[in-house]
């Protein structure tokens, strides 16, 4: 079976590691600062709860816990 490249987007869930607030699901590259504490949160610190990967050629949507 041959893989696609580039079809498939991942995003994750931010959740702001210093008083667990879920802020937004987004790319592992964004950065989302903590409206609750202001704490800066990235892939790096994030706390890690699910990841979503949202395949770009349909409505699809399939979570890994
Ligand atoms: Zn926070």
């Amino acid at each position: 079976m041959r893989k696609k490249q580039h079809s498939t987007l991942m995003q994750v869930e931010f959740v702001c590691p210093k008083c667990g607030k879920k802020l937004a699901w987004a790319l592992p590259t964004s950065e989302i600062n903590c409206p609750a504490c202001g704490t800066w949160v990235t892939d790096r610190n994030r706390r890690i709860e699910n990841t979503l990967y949202l395949p770009l050629d349909s409505d699809q949507m399939v979570l890994f816990c």
